[in-house]
């Protein structure tokens, strides 16, 4: 037996007896892709258990039950309109990649089709936005950039400042010297020891300022406790302040002149750009108001026309502010806090956290059932897990994966900051990728 779904006075999508009126209007106002997986889901309806079916509507049109911000009187309105159009947008730009040149006609075809097919196979998860392949791509292009110079007898020159013997710098430090090397700039690393005092490190800060061939001065944070960490950082000349935190390249990019910006941030911006994410006029959701992330991606998305939103750990009723987000950043710190409730179904979710658990029943929490990450977490007795929690994938539009997201792409701005702290300390013309 076929049975109708329909929607009931409560605005949820029920099975159970129809109203033929309310089914038209509905089925009406729906794209020919979001009417064929509707109609292909109604006939599948007996094969599929009735809760994961009634799961998938939820996920598909936006309703996430108490707390959704699309309520039930407006499941014929603009909210669940502008919902499906957002899944329908990003379901679209998902495959733009898969079908290549074909001819509208037949992508629209192969669009419903595929949608059909994830539909019915209950897989339908977000576009995964590889930051290692972006990353790689800017290298690449920083490589030309350094190459360029070099005719030109420049060759820009990063030197970087490690004090003391914390572990996780030391491989931070070393990724970006080897990085530097590959793409061809000079490199040079300073390494006092942690009984270093902050006189002695201006004295090296000052020294680095006033050498021509440093273009590029970076200060590996954490500093020891005893050094005064805002007083070396504000004694970097900000022509060569690579990683953007001194106030005077802050007040440039809050001004929209050029200047040198964070490196994390501006990694976020490239995966928006290299993924032909929209930005202007979108709502974008920072959670994170460090001066390091969160800050300043909030004034990059500003600076490209988004209305923005910045919350932290004050902010009332997170999921409610996030779901508002069509692209959410998450700069938080904590372990997959970001969960689906966050979430507007084909949203942007963009992960900056960087986390490392170590329990078992954590790693459970976040990849029970992923074979191949339980080896690796048995192997080396820990794993990385972003702020945002691996199921989110099953309802975001397209998702920043941790590793592999905005990581990498942090070293390559480093990389392509120095570049252009070499050219604008010399009034060159700006390279074409550090130019935004
Ligand atoms: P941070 O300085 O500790 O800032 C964390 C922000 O999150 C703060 O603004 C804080 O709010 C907010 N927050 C904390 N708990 C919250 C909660 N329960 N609800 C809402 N907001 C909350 O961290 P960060 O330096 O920005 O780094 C954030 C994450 O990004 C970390 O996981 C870090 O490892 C990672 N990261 C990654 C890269 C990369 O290359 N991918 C680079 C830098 C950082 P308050 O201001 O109210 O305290």
């Amino acid at each position: 037996m076929s049975r109708d779904l329909t929607l009931s006075d409560s605005g949820r999508i029920n099975p159970g007896g129809i109203h033929q009126h309310n089914r038209d209007v509905v089925l009406n106002r729906v794209h020919p892709s979001a009417l064929a997986a509707f109609q292909a889901l109604t006939s599948q309806y007996d094969r599929l258990p009735a809760h994961r079916t009634y799961q998938r509507l939820e996920q598909i049109f936006g309703d996430h039950g108490a707390h959704s911000t699309v309520n039930h009187r407006s499941l014929t309105g603009p909210d669940v309109r502008r919902a499906r159009t957002r899944v329908r947008g990003q379901f679209r730009k998902n495959n733009a990649e898969r079908r290549g040149n074909r001819s509208p006609n037949r992508a629209r075809r192969c669009d419903r089709m595929s949608f059909k097919r994830e539909l019915e196979s209950n897989e339908m998860t977000a576009r995964i936005l590889d930051g290692t392949k972006i990353a790689a791509e800017i290298r690449a292009e920083v490589a030309t950039e350094v190459e360029a110079l070099a005719r030109s007898g420049i060759r820009p020159g990063l030197a970087v400042v490690l004090v003391g013997h914390n572990p996780a710098s030391e491989v931070y430090v070393r990724g970006k010297v080897k990085s530097s090397e590959e793409v061809g700039l000079y490199s040079e690393q300073h390494s006092p020891d942690d009984k270093a005092t902050t006189e002695e490190l201006l004295a090296l800060i000052s020294d680095l300022n006033h050498r021509d061939e440093i273009d590029g001065i970076l200060v590996q944070l954490p500093l020891p406790a005893h050094v005064d960490a805002k007083k070396i950082l504000l004694a970097v000349d900000p022509s060569k302040d690579v990683d953007g935190f001194h106030p005077l390249n802050v007040g440039y990019l809050s001004t929209q002149r050029p200047g040198l910006v964070p490196c994390t941030p501006a990694g976020v911006m490239e995966i928006l750009k290299r993924s032909q994410i929209p930005v202007a006029g979108q709502e974008a959701v920072v959670v994170g108001r460090s001066d390091i992330v969160g800050k300043p991606v909030a004034m990059l998305l500003l600076n490209q026309n988004a209305t923005v939103t910045i919350c932290h750990s004050k902010t009332r009723d997170l999921p409610e502010v996030c779901r508002r987000a069509d692209i959410l950043v998450a700069a938080i710190g904590r372990a997959g806090m970001v969960t689906r409730d966050y979430i507007t179904p084909g949203a942007t979710v963009i992960d900056v956290g960087i986390n490392k658990i170590t329990d078992q029943k954590e790693f459970d929490r976040f990849f029970a059932g992923n074979r191949k990450r339980e080896e690796t977490f048995l192997a080396k007795g820990s794993t990385l897990v972003g702020d945002v929690h691996p199921e989110v994938a099953e309802i975001a539009g397209a998702i920043t994966p941790v590793p592999g997201g905005v990581g990498p792409l942090t070293i390559a701005m480093l990389m392509a900051n120095t570049v252009k702290a070499a050219t604008l300390r010399r009034g060159l013309r700006q390279p074409e990728l550090t130019r935004a």
